[in-house]
């Protein structure tokens, strides 16, 4: 089987603005997402930032990508609608997305559940502990029961998204507040998945744990190969029968 093509997206401002955030990612919260999957063998993984031409997301950049995984928060609105368009038809094709934490309000995570994704945060160094809710679940493999980040940015319900279709963790803060941190969905042939953890000031993305949940995800969310989604609306004006049909009675005349 050929290797899992994976394209990690970044904003990458964050990095580049501040001194505090590039001691803990020198080379972008990109880089750091990409050496983790670069760990496993059967994944190919390339990376595209916002200020890159096209925000590196040309169509041939997204023909050769399997998941696409996305890092936002200052920037979302900088981020042309035809790309975000472009990345859309893609998902509903087949490509898996996974959204990062501050990715829940970026263009493309808000046009694929058509809700406002806003919920409650907070910044102050808690602690959060990661409850697996879906032990079975194909993103939970390889974990226990639940993790902790020492120091997090709380986010809290309420999450205005659609139900999921599969929630594989919940979290829990410190100061009491509860999250869905990840959750799955479908739109059109493709699979997405929402992860929350990750400010930029903390070195959640080194975290081994972290890291095999990103992974894990990569491989859930690639695409099955299953028969091409029509996607494109003149694939869905079919109208011969795969069988020939009786002769339609005179009183059933066709009227459109
Ligand atoms: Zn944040």
């Amino acid at each position: 089987m050929g290797k899992i093509r994976v394209t990690v997206w970044n904003e990458y401002r964050h990095e580049r603005e501040h001194d505090a955030v590039a001691a803990i990612y020198p080379h972008g919260i990109h880089e750091a997402i990409a050496a983790g999957l670069r760990e496993h063998p059967d994944l190919q993984v390339r990376t595209a930032t916002l200020d890159e031409p096209e925000h590196g997301l040309t169509q041939a950049v997204l023909d050769e990508t399997d998941v696409l995984t996305w890092w936002g928060h200052k920037a979302h609105g900088e981020v042309s609608d035809e790309v975000v368009a472009r990345v859309q038809r893609r998902v509903l094709a087949g490509m898996g997305l996974i959204a990062l934490h501050s990715g829940h309000h970026s263009k493309i995570f808000k046009k694929l559940m058509g809700t406002t994704c806003s919920l409650r945060w907070r910044e102050a160094d808690e602690r959060e502990r990661v409850w697996v809710v879906s032990p079975g679940h194909p993103i939970a493999a390889g974990l226990d029961a639940h993790f902790e980040i020492q120091e997090a940015e709380m986010y809290g319900e309420f999450f205005d998204v659609p139900a999921p279709d599969e929630l594989v963790f919940v979290s829990w803060f410190q100061g009491g507040n509860v999250f869905r941190s990840g959750a799955c969905w479908r739109r059109g042939n493709g699979k997405i998945f929402y992860f929350r953890p990750g400010h930029e000031t903390y070195p959640i993305y080194y975290m081994p744990v972290v890291r095999q949940v990103l992974a894990n995800a990569v491989r859930w969310a690639a695409p099955t190969n299953g028969p091409a989604f029509p996607y494109l609306a003149d694939a869905i004006n079919e109208t011969e029968p795969l069988e020939p049909l009786p002769e339609k009675r005179g009183d059933r005349e066709r009227v459109g």
